[in-house]
């Protein structure tokens, strides 16, 4: 898929874009440049619109090869499509979570096993949901910058709302983890305090 040689190329990345690839760089112990290399050929290869038949490449947005008139899978729009059901999986872990929150928040006795349990699942829920963000904004920017039909552009809009909504819960989750932490936290003390007690 690479080449022997590197060639540099100049990117220009939203700054919150950057941040989040110098975090998942720094988490997989990788430099920046070196990260970004690995999540094109990972993700962003298939956006070129190659003929499976004569591997001739055309325009992001072509239907039938220019070449030899094979029918081509729209690539964007099966991108797109792929970014959906990404995000449609999510929100259904995000659901549940917030489901499990909402009984633990209307029992006044804190089980304190399903908070635990909440916990991680919040922890889960956050670490994915960094990958997944990222993947969104990358793949994002490339669609943008291609001239593709409006109707691609127009299922990324819906997207990039989910996103935001989920951007949105994301911090929430992340105010409620304080909160979990604090309540074990007391419990853990006033247990060894009984401890001491008896
Ligand atoms: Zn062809």
């Amino acid at each position: 898929m690479s080449g022997k040689l590197n060639k540099p190329i100049m990117l220009r990345l939203s700054e919150e874009v950057v941040e989040s690839v110098e975090l998942a760089a720094k988490a997989e112990g990788l430099i920046i440049q070196d990260w970004i290399r690995k999540a094109i050929d990972y993700y962003l290869i298939n956006m070129t619109n190659t003929c499976p038949k004569c591997r001739t490449y055309n325009s992001r947005d072509s239907r039938y090869c220019k070449k030899c008139g094979e029918k081509l899978t729209n690539i964007p729009q099966r991108m797109v499509k792929e970014i959906y059901d990404v995000l449609v999986n999510f929100t259904v872990r995000l659901r549940d979570y917030t489901n499990n929150r909402d009984i633990i928040k209307s029992n006044k006795e804190f089980d304190l096993v399903q908070i635990q349990k909440l916990i991680i699942h919040a922890e889960n829920l956050i670490k994915t949901w960094s990958d997944v963000d990222m993947i969104f904004q990358i793949s994002k920017e490339g669609i943008l910058q291609s001239d593709i039909d409006s109707e691609v552009k127009k299922d990324l809009e819906h997207q990039t709302s989910i996103v935001d909504d989920i951007n949105s819960k994301i911090s929430d989750i992340t105010m409620d983890l304080i909160e979990y932490k604090k309540i074990i936290d007391e419990n853990q003390e006033s247990q060894s305090k009984n401890n001491l007690d008896e």
